[in-house]
C-alpha cells in the first residue's frame, strides 16, 4: 500500500512509497483512509523542523488529521465495518503521568506522550492504517469529507472548555465578546465554536479579501483586516490566539476586558524577539485579573464535544473551510501554501 512517510530532521524528504501493511498490534481496526487534512504542523515536519519517527525506524508516515472508514472491527469492538471514524492523536506516556494515567493525555505532565504522524508513532497518511477501538471516534457519515475537520475542532473543543473552566474563576463571569486573531482553520473553528455560544465574535486577519473575510461574515461575525492597535474601542472578554506569530501573540497580551481571558493556540517558533513593555504589561493584567494559559492538543471528550459541534454546524460553511482537495497520486501540491488556502485535503480513491 502507498504511504506518505517523511525522515524526520531532514528537510524535504517527503515521498510517497510503498510501506508494508499496518501490523495487528498497533489496534484491532482497520481502516481504509478517506481523507487527511494538511495542517502547519505538517509542513514543519516536512521542512525537517518537527517531528520524531518511531523508534528505531528512520522514517514517519505523516498525518493526523484523519477520516477513514472501518474494513474490519471486531464484533465487541463497538465498530463495525462501514463505520466512519477519525483517529485520535495523541497516545499517553508509558509512565504513566497523572494526567495521561486519567485519560487527559492532552495535558501530559512529563512529555512522553506519543502522536500519531508527529511524534515516534507513524500517522494515518497510508492507505490502510489500524486504531485500537478507544482512540477511534464515530463521525456522522452524513458529513462526509467534512469529518476531516474533526481533529482541528477538538483543539478547539479543548480551548472553549479551558477558557471556560479559567474564566469560571469567578462565579460572575458572564463573556459577551470575543476575538480572534488569524482567520486559518483553527481561527475560523474558533470563531464557530464562539458564535454556537452566543458570543459577539471579531477576526482580525492580515488577508483582506476572499474566502476568509467571506466565511466569518457568513458566521455572523465581524472581520477586520487591520492591525491590533486599530481596534481600541473592543475589550473582548476572551481573545484566541490562533496565528502564533510573535508580534501577534505580544499584542494580545494584556488586551483583553478585565478578568479576560487570553488563550494561545498557535505553535510558534523560537529566536525572535519582540519589544515588550514587560512592566506595564504586568500592571495591566494584575491590576484587572488577567488570565493568559496556553492549550494544545485534545483528549477522547474534546473529540466528542467537536463532533458535537461539527453536526450542529452549517454544511456549507464547513464546506468553505476545505479551500482544497488534492488526490493522493498529486499529496506534493496539498503541501503547497497557495493565497487562498484554508484547509487543505488529501483525498484517498
Ligand atoms: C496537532 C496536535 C498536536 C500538536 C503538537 C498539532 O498540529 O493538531 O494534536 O498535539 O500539533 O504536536
Amino acid at each position: 500500500m502507498r504511504a506518505i512517510t517523511v525522515r524526520p530532521g531532514t528537510a524535504n524528504s517527503a515521498r510517497l512509497e510503498q510501506v508494508a501493511e499496518p501490523r495487528l498490534a498497533e489496534g484491532a481496526l482497520l481502516i481504509r483512509a478517506r481523507a487527511l487534512g494538511v495542517c502547519g504542523t505538517d509542513r514543519e515536519i516536512v521542512s525537517g523542523e518537527y517531528g520524531w519517527a518511531p523508534p528505531g525506524e528512520e522514517r514517519l508516515v505523516l498525518g493526523h488529521e484523519s477520516l477513514g472508514i472501518v474494513e474490519q472491527a471486531p464484533h465487541d469492538s463497538g465498530f463495525a465495518r462501514g463505520d466512519w471514524v477519525v483517529g485520535i492523536v495523541r497516545r499517553p506516556d508509558p509512565v504513566p503521568c497523572p494526567a495521561c494515567a486519567a485519560g487527559e493525555w492532552d495535558m501530559c505532565r512529563n512529555g512522553r506522550y506519543t502522536e500519531r504522524g508527529i511524534k515516534q508513532r507513524h500517522g494515518y497518511g497510508a492507505e490502510r492504517y489500524r486504531l485500537e477501538p478507544e482512540f477511534a471516534v464515530k463521525v456522522e457519515p452524513a458529513l462526509d469529507l467534512l469529518g476531516v475537520l474533526l481533529e482541528p475542532a477538538s483543539i478547539l473543543a479543548k480551548a472553549w472548555d479551558q477558557v471556560e473552566r479559567v474564566g469560571h474563576r469567578t462565579g460572575t463571569w458572564q463573556p459577551r465578546t470575543l476575538l480572534v486573531t488569524g482567520a486559518g482553520p483553527i481561527g475560523l473553528l474558533a470563531a464557530l465554536f464562539g458564535v454556537q455560544r452566543g458570543l459577539e465574535v471579531h477576526v482580525l486577519d492580515r488577508v483582506g479579501e476572499g474566502p476568509k473575510p467571506r466565511l466569518v461574515r457568513a458566521l455572523g461575525a465581524t472581520y477586520h483586516a487591520e492591525p491590533l492597535e486599530s481596534l481600541n474601542g473592543l475589550a473582548p472578554d476572551v481573545i484566541m490566539e490562533c496565528t502564533g506569530a510573535p508580534t501577534l501573540v505580544s499584542a494580545v497580551l494584556g488586551r483583553s476586558a478585565a478578568c479576560g481571558v487570553v488563550c494561545l493556540t498557535g505553535v510558534s517558533a523560537g529566536g525572535r524577539l519582540v519589544e515588550l513593555d514587560t512592566g506595564g504589561l504586568n500592571r495591566t493584567m494584575v491590576l484587572e485579573n488577567h488570565a493568559v494559559f496556553g492549550t494544545v492538543n485534545a483528549n477522547r471528550a474534546h473529540y466528542r464535544a467537536a463532533a458535537a459541534a461539527l453536526a450542529k454546524a452549517d454544511r456549507d460553511w464547513l464546506g468553505g473551510l476545505i479551500s482544497r482537495r488534492v488526490p493522493l497520486g498529486h499529496w506534493r501540491e496539498a503541501l503547497e501554501h497557495r493565497p487562498d488556502d484554508i484547509k487543505v485535503v488529501i483525498e484517498f480513491a
